[in-house]
């Protein structure tokens, strides 16, 4: 009983046994295992290619990404799209996804404010985290940002300390860190930032020529 309520607060009864990333988006599309799904616009699934050898997650989509329905497309987006294309790798080779599904903000006059997800929304997310992870098997997987990286590598992990280093982790053969394209936004120094993580996508790049 008490696992079956576990199951409940999660998105696990949705995902199939014969996950495909085509099935797996249809069926997060009407996923209410957890409040988000009240103030985001729609789920934003992760996208790219089904047998990436590299697998990127942020934490949440944002404004523009709660718009358009597509991972990474907003500011941060683009400024990611130009730290990719400085180390060398492909996009539309990649996939990109989030730690959880779908945008939590709060009203600011008409601006709507990015708010961080809490633990018990990323845990009723992972299912879906969990699933593409399980199609796509990436080779380098790629956290963006302290949500993906303590979702995924545990809460005692520090992206400061860690980040653009691999570590040892079950979820692919080589497991990176490194921070969210938004925190360069919010950075007093973008520049050297903005450097510091094109280094850290470089090493991601290094991986994938292995
Ligand atoms: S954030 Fe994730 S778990 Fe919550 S409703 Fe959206 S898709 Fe489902």
């Amino acid at each position: 009983m008490a696992q079956q309520s576990l199951l409940d607060d999660t998105a696990a009864p949705l995902v199939s046994a014969r996950p495909s990333l085509p099935k797996l988006r249809k069926a997060a599309v009407g996923c209410k295992a957890c409040p988000l799904w009240k103030t985001g616009t729609q789920t934003v699934f992760g996208e790219g290619a089904a047998k990436a050898e590299v697998m990127f997650v942020g934490e949440q989509p944002g404004d523009v990404e709660d718009q358009t329905g597509k991972p990474f497309v907003g500011p941060a987006g683009k400024l990611f799209d130009r730290a990719l294309e400085e180390a060398g790798i492909d996009r539309s080779a990649a996939y990109v996804t989030n730690a959880v599904k779908h945008f939590k903000w709060e009203a600011r006059g008409k601006r709507r404010l990015h708010q961080k997800p809490n633990w018990s929304e990323i845990a009723a997310c992972r299912p879906w985290l969990d699933a593409e992870l399980s199609v796509v098997k990436p080779r380098v997987l790629t956290c963006l940002g302290a949500t993906a990286a303590q979702a995924l590598l545990g809460r005692q992990f520090r992206v400061t300390k860690q980040r653009g280093q691999p570590v040892e982790s079950e979820l692919a053969p080589v497991v990176i860190a490194t921070v969210h394209p938004s925190a360069i936004l919010r950075a007093d120094d973008r520049d050297a930032e903005f450097a510091a993580f094109v280094d850290d996508l470089k090493t991601v790049a290094r991986y994938l020529r292995r």
